[in-house]
C-alpha cells in the first residue's frame, strides 16, 4: 500500500526567484497530538483521510515530519499596519507546498505555528492553542456560510508551552488557501526596486488566479479591476453576516480574494457600524462600517505596487488606476443594497428601498437589538419572538415592509427563498467561541466539536430553544478579543 497518504505538491511558488521566500524547515515539536481534523476538507484536496487521522497526522501537521514532495519556505512580504509600512514575511508560518486536488485545482498546504523562521523578528514562531482552533472555528463557519475564505484542515497540540501572558498550551494550525499572495506580497517585491522580480510575482499571480486575463489589453489594470471585485464581494458578504475581520493590514489581503488571517475578528451581536472588538484597534480603524472604505484605501496600495506594469507613463498609469478605484464606491453601494434588498426580500427596485433598509438599521442601531436574529426572525413575515418588546417604530417600520413585499414582482425565487439564502440562523457567536476554547484549553474538545458541528449548517432553522441562536446576556458579552497570537 503506498504511504505518500496523497499528497501531490507542485510547488511552483517555490522555483520563483529566491528573494520571495526563504527556505526553512518546521521546527519539531515535543509531542504533536492531533485535535482536530478535517476529514471532508481532507477529501477534498485528496488526501487519505483515514490514515491520516492519527499519528501519522499528528507528525505531519505538527512538523515533525514532511509529506513527500513538499518543499518547505517562508514567504517574503511586506506591509501596513495600521498605515504604517512595515516589513514581515512568515514569521511562524511555512508553507509546505501546492498540492493539486483531484479535481485539478492547487491549494496552498501551509503550517502556522511551526516554529521561527528568517522573518520572525522577535518572535517565537509558536501559536497558542486557543487562537488556533479560533481560526479553525471561524473560517469553517465562514466557509459554511458560502464567505470565500482559507481553511483549516487540522489542529496539532504541540505538547511544549507557549509565553504569552503566562504559559499557554501551544499548537499549530494547518491553513488551507487558494494561494498566500497578499497586498504586501506585492508591495514587498514593489520596495525591492527589480522589475524583473515584481513582473515575475505579477505573471505568477494571473497564472494562478486570473489566467484569462493574461491577453487583456493591460493585463495589470485587468488584474488590479478583479482583485477589486472580488473583493468587493467579499466585504458585502462580510457586511451581510455581521462579520468584522478586525485587522485588515495590507498583509491580510490576499490576491484570490480569500478572507485570510483570523486574529482578533469576530462577529458583532448588536448592531453597531462602530463595532470593534480588537484589542489593538483603539482608534477603531477596523470597525464594522470602516471596512469598505478600509478595503478601497488597500486596494490602492496595490495599485501603486502596479504602476509600472500599467504603462510605461508613471503619470498615465496612476490616472488610469485612480480612475478605477474611483469606481469602487458606487460599485460597491450597489452590491451592498442588492444583499440588503436580499435580507429583506425585495425584488425589483423602488425608490423608498434604501430609506426602508436604512430605517430598520437606525432601528436596530437605537434600540441595541441582535444583528443576525432580527433579520432570521423577519423571515414568514411574523413579528420576531418577544413582540411586546418592540415598539411603534419597529411596528410602523415592520408595516412598511410588508406593504412593500407585497409590491414584489412576480419571481421562481421568491422573497422568502432569497432571504433564507441571505440571513443566517447561526453565527460563530463570541461568548460561545471563548466557551468552547476555554474547555479544549481543559483538554474537553467536545464544545468545540459540537459548535464546529452546528456551524457547518448556518442557513437551516434551529430549534427554538436552540442555545447557539441565543445572543450574549450582560455578563456572557465579549468586549475585546486579542491578536491571534
Ligand atoms: P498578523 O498580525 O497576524 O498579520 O502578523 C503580523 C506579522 O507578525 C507576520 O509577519 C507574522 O508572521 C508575525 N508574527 C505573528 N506572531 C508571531 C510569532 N509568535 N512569532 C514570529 N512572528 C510572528
Ligand atoms: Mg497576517
Ligand atoms: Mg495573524
Amino acid at each position: 500500500m503506498s504511504t505518500d497518504y496523497g499528497f501531490r505538491f507542485d510547488n511552483r511558488y517555490a522555483r520563483l526567484p529566491d528573494a520571495l521566500f526563504a527556505r526553512t524547515d518546521p521546527q519539531p515539536v515535543a509531542a504533536p497530538r492531533l485535535l482536530l481534523w478535517n476529514r471532508t476538507l481532507a477529501g477534498e484536496l485528496g488526501l487519505d483521510r483515514v490514515a491520516l487521522d492519527g499519528d501519522a497526522g499528528a507528525a505531519l501537521f505538527g512538523g515533525n515530519a514532511l509529506p513527500d514532495g513538499a518543499e518547505p519556505l517562508a514567504q517574503a512580504y511586506a506591509g501596513h499596519q495600521f498605515g504604517n509600512p512595515t516589513m514581515l514575511g512568515d514569521g511562524r508560518a511555512v508553507l509546505l507546498g501546492e498540492q493539486i486536488t483531484p479535481d485539478g485545482r492547487r491549494r496552498d498546504i501551509q503550517l502556522k505555528g511551526a516554529g521561527r523562521t528568517p522573518f520572525s523578528r522577535g518572535g517565537d514562531g509558536r501559536a497558542a492553542l486557543g487562537p488556533m482552533l479560533r481560526e479553525y472555528l471561524i473560517s469553517e463557519a465562514m466557509h459554511a456560510l458560502g464567505i470565500p475564505t482559507t481553511r483549516s484542515l487540522a489542529v496539532v497540540a504541540n505538547g511544549e508551552p507557549v509565553f504569552r501572558d503566562g504559559p499557554e498550551p501551544g499548537a499549530v494550525l494547518t491553513r488551507v488557501a487558494a494561494s498566500h499572495l497578499r497586498v504586501g506580497t506585492f508591495q514587498y517585491a514593489a520596495a525591492r526596486r527589480d522589475p524583473d522580480l515584481l513582473r515575475t510575482l505579477f505573471e505568477y499571480t494571473l497564472e494562478r488566479h486570473y489566467a484569462p486575463l493574461k491577453d487583456a489589453d493591460n493585463p495589470a489594470l485587468a488584474l488590479l479591476e478583479a482583485v477589486m471585485e472580488r473583493h468587493i464581494d467579499l466585504v458585502v458578504a462580510w457586511m451581510r453576516v455581521g462579520f468584522i475581520h478586525g485587522v485588515l493590514n495590507t498583509d491580510n489581503v490576499t490576491l484570490s480574494g480569500e478572507t485570510i488571517d483570523y486574529g482578533p475578528c469576530a462577529f458583532m451581536d448588536v448592531y453597531h457600524p462602530d463595532t470593534v472588538f480588537s484589542s489593538i484597534d483603539q482608534r477603531g480603524r477596523y470597525a464594522y462600517g470602516n471596512q469598505p472604505v478600509i478595503t478601497q484605501w488597500n486596494l490602492a496600495r496595490l495599485a501603486e505596487t502596479l504602476v509600472p506594469l500599467i504603462d510605461d507613463d508613471p503619470k498615465a498609469a496612476v490616472a488610469r488606476a485612480e480612475a478605477l478605484l474611483g469606481e469602487f464606491g458606487d460599485r460597491y453601494e450597489q452590491r451592498w443594497r442588492a444583499m440588503m434588498a436580499d435580507k429583506l426580500g425585495l425584488l425589483g427596485e423602488e425608490e423608498g428601498d434604501r430609506a426602508l433598509v436604512d430605517d430598520l438599521l437606525d432601528w436596530m442601531r437605537r434600540e441595541r437589538v441582535d444583528y443576525t436574529n432580527t433579520f432570521r426572525g423577519l423571515i414568514g413575515r411574523t413579528l420576531p419572538d418577544g413582540e411586546a418588546f418592540y415598539q411603534d417604530a419597529f411596528l410602523d417600520w415592520h408595516r412598511r415592509w410588508r406593504d412593500r413585499l407585497g409590491r414584489n414582482p412576480e419571481s421562481d425565487h421568491p422573497a422568502e427563498a432569497r432571504m433564507r439564502a441571505a440571513n443566517p440562523a447561526l453565527i460563530p457567536r463570541n461568548h460561545q467561541v471563548e466557551a468552547a476554547l476555554n474547555a479544549a484549553e481543559h483538554d474537553d474538545l467536545a464544545p468545540t466539536r459540537a459548535l464546529l458541528d452546528a456551524l457547518a449548517n448556518p442557513y437551516q432553522d434551529r430549534p427554538l430553544d436552540d442555545p447557539y441562536t441565543r445572543p450574549p446576556t450582560e455578563e456572557e458579552r465579549v468586549l475585546r478579543t486579542f491578536c491571534g497570537t
